[in-house]
């Protein structure tokens, strides 16, 4: 159930302090992946959400995003696509730069990454304020893909990420208020 996937991943995240920097509380959810039995509940329980068929391709946000797409995408028989960070993917690249807590980012994808109106499942770990998942989004769509909605481990809900990509599906394994 929803239920116990929460349970299961809110038994392996670790909150660490002041990472990256003062302030921020690091959500490591690298012990749902190191552990076999919980990451492939939570990788089926992300497939079982939106339903097998519903999507054509999983996009992975570099870099922890990139374990959750090639697991779901696996277990739901259909592809992988990236979306990096600047100046790593080696043919013509759509950008999109958005504003982080302090400074920004640049997100890339191929420009070429999508037939017309494939239907795209975004994945990452964390959903925090949003600018990461709505940057990967324009991008998605600026290259002819639909996205049909967006699953991530943990969000941080009180960021109020969701207002940022509605009216699209936001499925988290556990949110925290
Ligand atoms: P945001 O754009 O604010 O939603 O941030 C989401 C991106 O930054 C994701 O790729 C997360 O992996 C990472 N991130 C942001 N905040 C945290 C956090 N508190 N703990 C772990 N990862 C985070």
């Amino acid at each position: 159930s929803g239920e116990a996937i929460a349970d299961l991943v809110a038994s392996r995240v670790l909150d660490v302090p002041d990472f990256p920097k003062a302030g921020i509380v690091f959500k490591d959810l690298m012990p749902v992946f190191a552990d076999g039995p919980t990451f492939r509940s939570a990788m089926d329980a992300i497939v079982e959400h939106h339903g097998r068929g519903s999507f054509d391709v999983v996009a992975g946000i570099e870099a922890r995003g990139f374990v959750i797409a090639a697991a779901v995408a696996y277990a739901a028989g259909v592809g992988v696509v990236p979306v990096r960070k600047a100046g790593k993917l080696p043919r013509k690249v759509l950008s999109a730069t958005y504003a982080l807590e302090y400074g920004e980012a640049t997100l890339e994808l191929h420009a070429d990454a999508f037939t017309a109106d494939q239907r795209v499942l975004v994945v990452d770990d964390v959903l925090a304020t949003g600018g990461t998942a709505a940057a990967t989004l324009g991008l998605i769509e600026q290259a002819g893909g639909t996205v049909t909605g967006f699953s991530v481990l943990l969000e941080l809900e009180f960021l109020g990420a969701r207002a940022k990509l509605a009216p699209r599906e936001v499925h988290a394994l556990l949110a925290v208020a």
